[in-house]
């Protein structure tokens, strides 16, 4: 099999995931998708192969020839929910640079890559549903390198510890992986987008639910009297930096981003994410919400607004950075294969960050794809077919 053909195998198992179901892995189709990994697995010769009762894939192929690392490499199975359904992946055998209709009217254009890919093969959705090349060209290009290892004339290489998690997308991912178990000296999730993209920057993460209570009285007779929760909502979310949102940042710009509102004269809520890749600017983002909540329970009577404040995760960066040839190594391997690697900030998290923070050293390497969690999502060929010798590269050069 070449990874283009596991690719198309493994995208038209539907492993959407499911926030609001309490299993792990939170659908059925992860069961299917991760059974055949071990079965595929088990076929190479991968002997240790297995799913855990949780639905994890692990597997290890011992080293061949002296090298002592232990490297692992992880993607995830699961698919965003952002469009659902089945996937019916389509390949274009050249492209020639132009719009590309898909099904509904849904047309791939003007995007600046576009051009570059012009005389490539691509795989593109049917315009139905996401692709899912976010995270299955993670999941077929690691398979494809066990292939290539377990061969009989596989080069020389260091131990790799193969990991296939479910549930990424809605933020379980990392929850239940068995680090120990894995025994990994440090790992790489492949799970970004284009050819070459790397990141071991996330940002810092936190929730904030503000709630407002109010005092209602009947509004002719309200003077000096009625407290509008809604009211008082909107003031503690007038005192936040205007600027700092997301439709206005990039980069290491942090934000407050307001994902839900409700309320009335009695009770209002407001729910925020917090983000920021600096820790110290995190930290101030989390005392300026503070400082708003005190300020206006001074001016409306104390206990009128709350703020919860939760930690969902932080940045890896401070981790990494006291193992930086761990970076070093996939750069190298990068350019042993001709391709530039290019570091930027994840504006997001991964499960790499996490397991970062629960000690596996864990930076992000790109699958080669574009446009994930829509129905324009695409990878070519050729980036996945070039993945597998960059990961080739990591292994033997490690
Ligand atoms: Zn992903």
């Amino acid at each position: 099999m070449s990874v283009k053909e596991r690719f198309l195998r493994y995208v038209q198992v539907e492993t959407t995931s499911c926030e609001d179901s309490e299993t792990c892995p939170s659908t059925p189709g992860q069961w299917t998708l991760a059974r055949m990994l071990v079965e595929e697995l088990k076929a190479m010769g991968v002997r240790d192969a297995r799913v855990d009762e949780n639905g994890y894939v692990y597997g290890t192929i011992p080293a061949k020839g002296d090298h002592p690392a232990r490297v692992g490499l992880i993607a995830h199975m699961d698919t965003s929910d952002g469009v659902k359904g089945p996937t019916h992946p389509q390949v274009i055998p050249c492209y020639d640079g132009g719009p590309i209709r898909l099904q509904n009217g849904v047309v791939i254009d003007g995007f600046d890559f576009l051009p570059s890919l012009k005389g490539r093969e691509l795989i593109v959705t049917d315009g139905t549903s996401v692709l899912g090349a976010d995270d299955k060209a993670g999941v077929a290009e690691i398979m494809e390198l066990a292939a290539l290892l377990t061969a009989p004339d596989a080069p020389e290489h260091c131990t790799v510890c193969i990991g296939f998690t479910p549930d990424e997308e809605i933020g379980r991912g990392a929850d239940r992986f068995d680090v120990p178990g894995f025994c990994a000296d440090y790992a790489y999730t492949v799970d970004g987008g284009p050819l070459g993209e790397m990141e071991y920057e996330n940002f810092n993460a936190a929730s904030c639910r503000v709630t407002v209570r109010g005092v209602n009285i009947h509004p002719g007779e309200a003077k000096n009297q009625m407290k509008n929760a809604a009211l008082i909502a909107m003031e503690w979310n007038s005192l936040l930096p205007p600027a700092e949102i997301p439709a206005h940042t990039e980069g290491y710009e942090g934000f407050y981003h307001l994902c839900q509102m409700s309320g009335d004269e009695e009770q209002a809520e407001l729910v925020y994410i917090i983000r920021d890749h600096s820790a110290e600017k995190f930290a101030e983002r989390i005392a300026t919400a503070e400082r708003i909540t005190a300020f206006l329970n001074a001016r409306y009577g104390e206990g009128t607004v709350a703020c919860v404040i939760r930690e969902s995760y932080r940045n890896m960066r401070e981790l990494i950075e006291t193992r930086m040839d761990i970076v070093d190594k996939a750069c190298a391997a990068f350019r042993s294969c001709g391709v530039e690697p290019v570091i930027s900030p994840i504006r997001g998290g991964t499960d790499g960050a996490r397991l970062s923070y629960m000690g596996l050293l864990c930076p992000n390497l790109s699958t080669g794809g574009y446009n994930f969690h829509g129905r324009k999502e695409l990878i070519p060929v050729s980036s996945m077919e070039k993945m597998v010798e960059v990961l080739k590269a990591l292994v033997t050069g490690a």
